[in-house]
């Protein structure tokens, strides 16, 4: 025992690469999507750090060409379950016993071993596995992922400093111990850097946790894996359980030992859960911890202020890049009529230079959605507006599923700000416009915070200052991140703390202390140096 105190260094952001014509990251890059495209691979369950190979398995392939398979994973029963849960649980002790700077050290060195010499590999696995471009992969799996790492660490050391008062003669103490059980940790299959942060950030606070992937996210979520273990995570610590979701669902959610979940991923899929957990209350050894990052409706609401070039920008890169398969993409926007005309110009003319294909063609901004079903399901909605007398599709609104799940930027025009494509989540490359009257801006305001159930990001454009500090109030609830001139995606670890509330979820906000501090579970202690020895008090004494 050295008896000092470590000090885990204020990170910075980690730089985005531009990948240029010609520069090392470019070269790296393209020869690693090369060589995953000619070599699949196998991607075993991993439980108490130990390959299991079950008697299920699911080809995983590329959502730009369905028919090229980028290999198989096995997929984990009530058998692989149960003994997760087993290998988590006793785990637990010496993993919550490990001093902190060591604990602390792996995830540093996860974040510097993904942004080394594994950059191009994870990139190129998000690329070929989910359909991104190398922006959209860069600053997914890269640097949002090592932001992660390295900012909870840094977040994790400055809640370990509080403490409480002490008087004279007292030394009063709070200890931060793991929870008292397992972490349950379910990801989506949007982004890597979530599905890698939401069992990291329970595990940095000393818990161990059965990590669910999602089934279209395999493939870069074991790269990630494997980059924890490498990084010296003991076995057992971190789980990887690919498996269905009932399954997870039925045989670790009620399990006595769930102390916590963390989740990110549809607002109908967490309602479920918390009612699973709800009907379980009483079988738990302690209150589990709910933390659910959920759905959106995400606005963009101009005034006639507007700066309308950057209003225009804003719409399209909000709502298209990923193929609006970011929880924060903008679906719905507010437009003044007095600026209607010069924003649909503006939106034909630079939606129509968007091109899209394949992740391996660089000159892409726009790829394939996830799966086949997403694809049926965007494409029913714009079946539904194509059909509709309140609406008009300007832009796009074609799909093609024969080559990959291709589906066309696409602009709805709706008569009605209640109309379906409005309030619904679709989570594809579709925005709905409600044109508004001028002189009804009230209104207006009124629906885009009451017309749907979700409050998770919101974007204003305005010149006008009054008009900034007003639409800034009026929509206070309705958006958990809230950006002013600016679209309303690209959130930063350290920048901006991500989560929205109402049917968004809890406003944990990832990447920040709070997130962290529901991980913990705080013991406090009073120690008195001399104690008292006399039972009377002195008001008790008559002279
Ligand atoms: P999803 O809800 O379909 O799946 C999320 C995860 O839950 C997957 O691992 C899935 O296999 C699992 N799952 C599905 N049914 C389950 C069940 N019955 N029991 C247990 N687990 C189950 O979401 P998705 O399609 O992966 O991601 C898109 C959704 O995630 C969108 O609604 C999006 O808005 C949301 N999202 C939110 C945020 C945020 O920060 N608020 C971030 C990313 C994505």
């Amino acid at each position: 025992m050295n008896n000092a105190y470590f000090h885990v260094k204020l990170p910075v952001n980690e730089p985005i690469k531009g990948y240029m014509s010609g520069s090392p990251e470019k070269v790296a890059l393209k020869a690693e999507l090369a060589r995953q495209l000619a070599s699949p691979v196998e991607i075993p369950i991993i439980i108490g750090g130990k390959e299991i190979r079950s008697e299920h398995k699911a080809k995983m392939i590329c959502p730009h060409d369905h028919q090229k398979v980028l290999g198989e994973y096995y997929i984990a029963g009530e058998k692989e379950l149960r003994m997760a849960i087993e290998a988590a649980e006793a785990a637990r002790e010496e993993w919550e016993n490990m001093p902190w700077e060591h604990r602390a050290t792996i995830f540093l060195k996860a974040a510097d071993l993904l942004t080394g010499k594994y950059r191009a590999k994870l990139s190129a696995s998000c690329m070929l596995g989910q359909s991104k471009n190398p922006f959209q992969a860069e600053i997914d799996i890269i640097c949002e992922l090592a932001d992660f790492l390295r900012f909870n660490t840094y977040y994790v050391q400055e809640i370990y400093k509080q403490q409480p008062l002490s008087t004279d003669g007292v030394w009063n103490r709070v200890e931060y111990r793991a929870l008292d059980g397992f972490v349950a940790a379910i990801t989506p299959f949007n982004f890597t850097s979530i599905a890698g942060n939401l069992p990291t950030a329970p595990a940095m606070c000393g818990n161990t946790v059965l990590w669910k992937p999602s089934s279209t996210s395999v493939l870069s979520s074991y790269y990630v894996m494997q980059i924890l273990m490498e990084a010296g995570l003991p076995a057992g610590v971190i789980n990887f359980l690919p498996c269905r979701g009932v399954d997870f669902g039925e045989v670790v959610m009620p399990h006595p030992k769930m102390a916590g979940f963390h989740f990110t991923g549809s607002t109908a899929v967490f309602n479920d859960i918390w009612q699973q957990v709800g009907q379980n209350i009483n079988n738990y050894v302690t209150y589990p911890r709910l933390v659910g990052e959920t759905g959106g409706k995400d606005f963009i609401f101009a005034h006639e202020s507007a700066d309308v070039e950057a209003l225009t920008c804003a719409i399209i890169l909000g709502a298209f890049e990923y193929q609006g398969q970011k929880c924060s993409a903008a679906s719905r926007a507010y437009i003044p009529e007095s600026l209607w005309g010069e924003v649909k110009e503006r939106l034909e003319k630079e939606i129509a230079k968007i091109k899209m294909g394949d992740v391996c063609d660089f000159t892409n901004l726009m790829n394939a959605v996830i799966d086949q079903k997403s694809f049926n399901n965007i494409k029913s909605y714009l079946d539904y507006a194509r059909e509709s007398n309140d609406a008009e599709i300007i832009i796009g609104g074609g799909c093609d599923d024969s080559v990959g799940y291709f589906v066309e930027p696409t602009v709805i025009v709706a008569k009605s700000p209640k109309f379906k494509t409005m309030v619904e989540e679709i989570f594809g490359p579709v925005i709905t416009i409600y044109v508004y009257p001028n002189d009804k801006l009230d209104e207006t305001l009124q629906s885009c915070d009451a017309a749907t159930s979700y409050a998770l990001t919101g974007a204003v454009f305005a010149q006008d200052r009054a008009a900034i500090i007003k639409l800034a109030k009026r929509l206070d609830h309705a958006a958990g991140n809230f950006y002013i001139n600016d679209k309303p995606t690209g959130a930063v670890v350290g920048q901006q703390p991500f989560g929205g509330s109402r049917g968004s979820g809890t406003n944990d906000k990832a990447g920040s202390a709070i997130n962290l501090q529901r991980w913990m579970n705080q013991r406090t202690i009073k120690e008195t140096l001399v104690p008292r020895t006399v039972v009377n008090y002195p008001y008790m004494g008559e002279e």
